[in-house]
């Protein structure tokens, strides 16, 4: 049976005309579905009973399913929520003051097989549907039982690998009938698919992007994102200034500091190069260990220098800080340690 969320608003129509119901049921139907989370039929108060039994022989309402949920000291949850077929999938949220941002996942797993990121490890499993996508952040909203006022795809998956499903879940939630989260609060992470960058900048509304950049020399940034090599530095810094073109939009480059690999001063001064003189806001990430790799993050002090040698170049940069370090809260540890523990 298909999930009531992954039929047409057209379908629905349809649906409803077939059963002799008028066209207003099916904004209450989708208010239901979009914006109070209804998680079964019953829910559904202001719809008849009779609809709502026709309804359930033909449609099932399954959102994600907890699986698994870690608390950190810093209030965030990070959740394994299982999807209707068994696939996995993390999703965090990080309340601050009266803020509530998530973090949630494309895909499960991921194709891209960046040296240094526990998804990369274990292979793309299948791309999620929209209302996959949209399903974690509701699920973090019911859990909290507050406003979610910001959401980044920086979970498991490249977004860009599965374009239509993301950017149809992002309007959903910029969307007054779904989340209503402004345009600018929703922000894709991409590992550099540069034809998907150039097609995001011209989507109508005014979305966030962050490009995992992690090195400016190609050698290195070739060792440690191998799915991202038919792409050259020089072209990714090419479409990026087209993005900023079409869209006068900030983006953020994500780089995330490895002792020893993108951190010595041959690294920084190609960063600065790469970055002076363009719009782009640099985050300086530590690298969240995971477990068995042979990469270690650099110290504080090297990440406040890069930052330092940035800014001196003209260059907007910031060290972001790592929430939820406590709870596995590098992309894919999560999964990797429940999945371990159920061999
Ligand atoms: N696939 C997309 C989005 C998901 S990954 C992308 O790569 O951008 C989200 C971010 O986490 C990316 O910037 C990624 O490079 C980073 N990341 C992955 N593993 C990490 C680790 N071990 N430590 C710190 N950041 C990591
Ligand atoms: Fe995929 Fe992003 Fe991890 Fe690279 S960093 S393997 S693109 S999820």
């Amino acid at each position: 049976m298909q999930d009531l969320h992954d039929i047409t608003h057209g379908e629905l129509l349809e649906t409803l005309e077939e059963l002799g119901q008028p066209k207003f049921r099916a904004k209450q139907i989708e208010e239901w579905l979009w914006e109070k989370g209804a998680s079964s039929f019953d829910e559904m108060t202001n719809v008849p009973k009779t609809l709502r039994a026709a309804l359930a022989e033909r449609y099932t309402l399954g959102g994600p399913e907890e699986a698994a949920k870690q608390l950190s000291e810093d209030g965030s949850r990070k959740y394994l929520l299982r999807l209707s077929d068994g696939a996995t999938v993390e999703c965090v949220g990080m309340p601050t003051g009266t803020r509530l941002a998530v973090c949630a996942s494309t895909q499960a797993g991921c194709a891209m097989g960046c040296a240094f990121c526990a998804t990369g490890a274990s292979g793309l499993t299948r791309s999620l549907t929209a209302s996959e996508i949209y399903g974690q952040v509701m699920h973090v909203r019911d859990d909290f039982d507050e406003r979610v006022t910001s959401v980044v795809l920086m979970g498991q998956g490249e977004p860009f690998a599965n374009y239509e499903a993301t950017v149809s879940a992002l309007r959903r939630m910029n969307s007054p009938e779904g989340l209503g989260i402004g345009a600018r609060h929703l922000t894709v992470s991409t590992c550099g698919l540069i034809p998907q960058i150039l097609r995001f900048a011209r989507e109508p509304e005014q979305f966030t992007l962050a490009v995992s950049l992690h090195s400016a020399v190609q050698r290195t940034r070739n060792l440690l994102m191998p799915g991202v090599k038919r792409y050259s530095l020089l072209n990714l810094y090419e479409a990026m200034g087209t993005y900023v073109d079409i869209t006068g939009r900030r983006p953020t480059y994500e780089y995330a500091l490895i002792r020893g690999i993108n951190d010595t001063e041959d690294e920084l001064s190609a960063l600065v190069d790469f970055c002076r003189g363009t719009l782009a806001h640099v985050n300086i990430i530590q690298l969240n260990e995971v477990p068995g790799s042979k990469f270690h993050p650099s110290s504080d002090a090297r990440a406040g220098e890069f930052v330092r040698a940035l800014n001196r170049a003209g260059v907007e940069a910031t060290v972001r800080l790592s929430r939820g370090a406590d709870i596995d809260a590098a992309c894919g540890q999560l999964r990797q340690r429940i999945e371990r523990k159920r061999d």
